[in-house]
């Protein structure tokens, strides 16, 4: 029977091993610098900058010295005596804050049936390798609202392997028959002795029943080093025992999970796709809808009064996923039908919209986060779906507070803000479409002052 040492150390082998691969991961890709290559100075000459928030870009200039923007200009930038950056052309190309993806489960490489019997190896191994191919689509940051990624984050940070910044709730809490409950028929319950769920062994979820178990399983993320805490507060698509206008726990388990999230400094956000879980999830001190597809216009309404955040999806209800059944697809098809509906009325009430994806089940799968760009463009122009992607979801990330591991400004071309910049091809601000093709799209992807791709020249040292 599965204990927590057992999974404790299963855990610990994963990442070992994820490190010693990391340098054939990092070695296999073409546009991937060094590991190891600290940043320097760089001066972005001949570019045309869009900061995050503006309805244009200015022709200027980008002085970053270290892991941050040290100055930036509208004329020429004269670096300090002795400072001699590299200088890069930017052949008057935009450039822009690195995307952020406010909504994604690093650790969900493989579909449930896989990962059933799959060696912890090989699942560290396409997680390796999907950090990396999200920084290569100019994914800088990512927030991970589900999944065991705390170690991945760690390897990243070290710089061990290359891959976006790490904001992660570690395991989501749910109750029994919830969201997060990936039981099947014939695994008897907890209480009567049965073992945790393949996704409490991957630390996807935990399952919390009651005030007790709830503050346990929060504090348990919290000391674990998460961001945030994610709450499943209603039905979802992808579990197969819970329908959608389900509420999951009581106002009372939802207030105690907020509690623990404040008295580290941090906030809770929850799983909800319905208007009484949403309103229920806010009364309790929730700042963060994730989905919210089928909140009726009060609840809309009140989401925006309250400065809630919504951070919602669309590319995941584009196809549906391998592998699920007749009542998933169900699930998916009523989800998809009420997607126009939801955009309409965030953008009607100015609600604050995360840009995010929630790719799961497999590295093809997350490969479609970049036409999240395009299938917003039905509702947003693109300037709006920019800043949601840069400085709207930063403006979620700094909620984490005292828990926020880049406490630095992010999402934005600023002075003092951390170095995570993108150099594209072609026109964003007119066309959004292109950045659905980032191979194509990004001719320079920066994150942390270090450059893991570049098409462009150097022209040497600047003077
Ligand atoms: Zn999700």
């Amino acid at each position: 029977m599965p204990n927590y040492a057992e999974y404790f150390m299963r855990r610990m082998r994963l990442f070992m091993v994820g490190f010693l691969l990391a340098s054939v991961a990092a070695s296999a890709a073409t546009e991937v610098a060094p590991l190891a290559a600290a940043p320097g100075a760089y001066l972005f000459r001949n570019v045309r900058i869009w900061d995050g928030r503006s309805d244009a870009p200015y022709a200027g200039e980008v002085l970053i010295v270290g892991n941050r923007i040290q100055s930036l200009s509208h004329a020429g930038i004269a670096p300090a005596p002795g400072l001699h950056p590299v200088a890069i052309d930017g052949g008057g190309r935009v450039l822009t804050p690195g995307f952020i993806d406010a909504h994604v489960h690093m650790s969900s490489v493989l579909t449930r049936q896989e990962a059933q019997e799959a060696d912890p190896v090989y699942v560290a191994a396409l997680e390796i390798r999907g950090a990396e191919q999200a920084l290569l689509r100019g994914f800088t940051t990512q927030r991970d609202v589900a999944g065991a990624v705390f170690g991945l984050k760690r390897a990243i940070d070290a710089g061990y392997v290359v891959g976006p910044r790490i904001y992660a709730a570690g395991a989501a809490l749910s109750q029994t028959a919830g969201h997060g409950d990936d039981r099947h028929y014939i695994d008897p319950p907890r209480r009567l002795g049965g073992g945790l769920t393949l996704e409490e062994r991957t630390g996807m979820t935990t399952i919390a029943d009651g005030v007790p178990e709830v503050l346990a399983a929060a504090r348990d993320q919290m000391g674990h080093g998460a961001a945030m805490l994610k709450v499943m507060a209603s039905g979802g698509a992808a579990s197969e025992f819970d329908p959608i206008e389900v509420l999951e726990y009581t106002p009372e388990e939802l207030r105690a999970a907020v509690e623990v999230a404040a008295s580290f400094g941090t906030y809770v956000t929850v799983h909800s796709y319905n208007s009484a879980s949403t309103r229920r999830a806010i009364e309790a001190g929730v700042r963060c809808i994730e989905h919210g597809h089928l909140v009726d216009e009060p609840t809309m309404r009140l989401i925006a009064e309250r400065g809630i955040f919504l951070s919602t999806n669309v590319v995941v209800y584009e196809v549906p996923p391998p592998g699920i059944s007749e009542t998933q697809r169900a699930k998916f098809l009523q989800v998809r039908a009420a997607t126009d509906a939801m955009m309409n009325l965030a953008k009607k009430y100015h609600v604050k919209l995360g840009f995010g994806t929630d790719l799961v089940f497999g590295l093809e799968q997350m490969a479609r986060q970049s036409r999240e760009f395009t299938l917003r463009a039905r509702w947003f122009s693109p300037v709006e779906i920019l800043r949601q992607a840069t400085s709207g979801n930063a403006e979620l990330l700094a909620m984490s507070g005292r828990r926020n591991p880049y406490p630095g400004k992010l999402g934005v071309i600023e002075e003092g803000a951390y170095a995570d910049i993108l150099l594209i091809n072609g026109e964003p601000l007119q066309d959004i479409t292109l950045l659905e093709h980032p191979d194509v799209a990004l001719a320079l992807i920066m994150k942390d002052g270090r450059i893991y791709k570049n098409q462009l020249s150097s022209a040497g040292a600047a003077h």
